[in-house]
């Protein structure tokens, strides 16, 4: 009313109007107002009276007066930690015995928790609070139960879950979440940890006479993996329920791969959210036998679609696939002479200068909260625990950066390169471009397509050796995670699982950071060629730039083997002290790695399915055996190798 224009407000901030107090503001609009020159110094009167009232003070703590087991379930639904040791004791003086305790107040508690959850009430982040404050609550009786050792008879027989992320993958996230959801739903969960060999996996099963085994993995050669333990479960006579879960497998996997390996029933698990729910199913003694038979026959379909769809792929034969390669006048192409090449390494690199790079929507994704940021911290459903969580992440990223508790690695390197032999890109030490330091493969689109676009590899996007076109290529890795075992380790201690996976999550944002803001800064200084390059972080998210970095293990090179070469390049390890695992997974896991293009055309596309012949040139250029090229490309393979 008073003509405003514009405003800009943090709308997750925003108060009611009309709930302010009136006296508070009468005298903050009287200062916004300017209604009159004393208004400033009665506001600084005024906030003199209510100083040193800190807004802890006015949590309500109306909820402390109940019976101690009703502040039990209070402090577990809300996640509270801070009582929850005292409580435990008050409770654990009313009981006969500790593990009452635990049986009683702790696990109804947890069951609120978990009804919650499964009814879409409550979020991943505060069941995982809750957990927190469950396993608090656990450890402080476990002394007490061990010291009545006699009265253990009575234990309730927990389901145990006995879970590990596969051989050769690090990602465990996903499977930390999933481990802590079923905990509060009164499984006992048994976590092996990341890179378990199959033995050590099904000997802990049998070991621990496991109800079910869960096996979690990230990349895709751990999908085979997940099928050689399926086998090795079938040879060692075993018929537990065997989960499978992780970003890249899928039902049609478990499916079509895992399940017809093994006879006990393997289910895919999609999201934590249904870990509970099939997990309860496969143990309920009254649908067991009925959920079973569901999922086998809803798999039966899913294998008998894959089969259908396996012969429709229409793949052109790789000659012609070559023939449709994307154009590039080469004759007329500027390619750009990078102003630094050679190796660059950067160590301790500054986390605050990472802090505008950083990408939160995938942060949200991972605590499995729906939304675009910033657009999430307003969401009518899950907003008001997207601000919660955002808050405890950019506390505890204060507290990393401010104190250094993750340092981050970088090493890049530019070169000259060609293309060779149509998909083959040879990497040289110096423009003499004599003898090639390492060759890089990729691999050619095979699918059909539509006039006018070509069939891309990322090869296209350099000058051929025979264009004389003096060309070049960069390569990239990046961690945040150095520390991180640490930080980690220090959170379980305290049983503190919601800080633990927090950290990881940070950490993994501060990857995905840094490579974006390294990438920037090759373009602006090191290559150089968008010096003037001025992009807002939105543009930056959106890639709104010249060149890509497309990353070993994703869809436009999708092998990961080919990260060996990028390793022996850069001299990765001595340098930045990244490894990698026999399947290429990098760790520590919150790394990131990749090649750079510059060529005005490049772009992100999928390789999608290949065909024999290509498979059989790929191996050849390799020196690898056709049956190991088909093991490594099995995602991308248009045919079954063993038939
Ligand atoms: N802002 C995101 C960035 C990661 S996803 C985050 O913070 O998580 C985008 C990256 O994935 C790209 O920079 C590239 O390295 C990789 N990528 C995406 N699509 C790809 C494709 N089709 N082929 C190869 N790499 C790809």
């Amino acid at each position: 009313k008073a003509g405003l224009d514009m405003a800009i407000v943090n709308a997750g901030q925003l108060g009611i109007y009309q709930e302010i107090e009136p006296n508070l503001l009468r005298h903050i609009e009287d200062v916004l107002f300017n209604r009159d020159e004393h208004a400033t110094d009665r506001l600084i009167d005024f906030a003199r009276t209510v100083s040193g009232e800190a807004r802890e003070v006015e949590r309500d703590l109306a909820w402390r007066d109940a019976s101690v087991t009703d502040r039990i379930t209070h402090a577990l639904v809300r996640g509270i930690a801070d009582f929850i040791v005292e409580d435990t004791e008050l409770a654990r003086q009313q009981f006969d015995h500790p593990l009452k305790v635990i049986e009683g107040p702790l696990m109804d508690g947890m069951s609120v928790v978990g009804d919650l959850f499964g009814a879409g009430k409550m979020f991943l982040p505060q069941v995982v609070k809750s957990a927190r404050v469950m396993k608090r609550a656990v450890a402080h009786l476990i002394p007490f139960i061990e010291a009545e050792k006699q009265a253990a008879g009575d234990t309730r027989a927990l389901a145990k879950i006995v879970m590990a992320t596969v051989k050769g993958d690090v990602h465990d996230i996903g499977k930390n979440i999933v481990g802590v959801v079923l905990q509060c739903n009164n499984f006992e969960v048994i976590d092996l940890g990341v890179m378990v060999p199959m033995k050590d996996i099904l000997d802990a099963a049998e070991r621990e006479k496991a109800d079910i085994v869960g096996l979690s993995g990230l990349i895709t050669p751990s999908l085979e993996e997940m099928v050689f333990v399926a086998r090795e479960m079938q040879k060692r006579g075993m018929d537990l329920p065997l989960l499978i879960g992780g970003a890249t497998t899928s039902r049609t996997h478990t499916a079509v791969k895992v399940a017809p390996a093994y006879r006990g029933a393997t289910v895919h698990v999609k999201d934590a959210s249904r870990a509970v729910g099939v997990v309860a199913s496969l143990l309920s003694r009254d649908q067991r036998a009925g959920f079973i038979s569901k999922v086998a026959d809803e798999y039966a379909t899913v294998r008998a679609r894959h089969a259908e769809r396996q012969g429709s792929t229409t793949l052109v034969a790789l000659s012609e696939a070559r023939a449709n390669r994307l154009a590039t006048d080469w004759p007329a192409y500027e390619a750009r002479v990078p102003h630094k090449p050679g190796i660059h390494s950067f160590d301790d690199y500054p986390l605050e200068e990472l802090l505008p790079y950083i990408d939160w929507t995938p942060f949200f994704m991972t605590w499995q909260l729906a939304g675009k940021y910033p657009r999430i911290l307003d969401d009518a459903v899950v907003g008001e625990q997207a601000r919660q969580l955002h808050a405890d992440a950019l506390h505890m990223l204060n507290d990393i950066v401010k104190n250094k508790r993750l340092r981050a690695r970088a090493v890049v390197g530019l070169f000259p390169a060609n293309a060779v032999n149509s998909e083959d890109i040879a990497v040289f030490a110096d423009d003499t471009r004599r003898e090639p330091l390492a060759v890089v493969h990729s691999l050619r689109q095979q699918a059909r397509k539509p006039a006018g676009q070509p069939n891309f590899a990322l090869a296209d996007f350099l000058a051929p050796q025979d264009s004389t076109v003096h060309d070049y290529i960069g390569a990239f890795a990046v961690t945040a995670g150095i520390g991180l075992d640490v930080i980690v380790k220090g959170y379980e201690a305290e049983h503190d699982d919601y800080s633990a996976i927090m950290a990881k999550s940070l950490a993994d944002r501060l990857a995905e950071a840094f490579a974006e803001c390294l990438h920037q800064r090759v373009r602006k200084e090191l290559w150089g060629y968008a010096r003037d390059e001025k992009l807002a972080t939105d543009d930056l998210i959106a890639e709104r730039y010249r060149g890509i970095r497309p990353a070993p293990g994703y869809p436009a090179c999708p092998d990961h083997t080919e990260k060996r070469l990028l390793w022996q390049l850069l001299e990765v390890e001595q340098r930045s002290g990244i490894q990698l695992t026999e399947s290429f997974a990098m760790y520590p896991a919150a790394s990131v790695c990749g090649w750079y293009f510059a060529h005005p055309d490049s772009r992100y596309f999928g390789v999608g399915k290949i065909g024999r012949d290509q498979v059989a040139d790929y191996a050849e250029r390799k020196g690898m055996s056709i049956a190991e090229a088909e093991r490594w490309l099995a995602p991308n393979l248009s045919y079954d190798p063993d038939e």
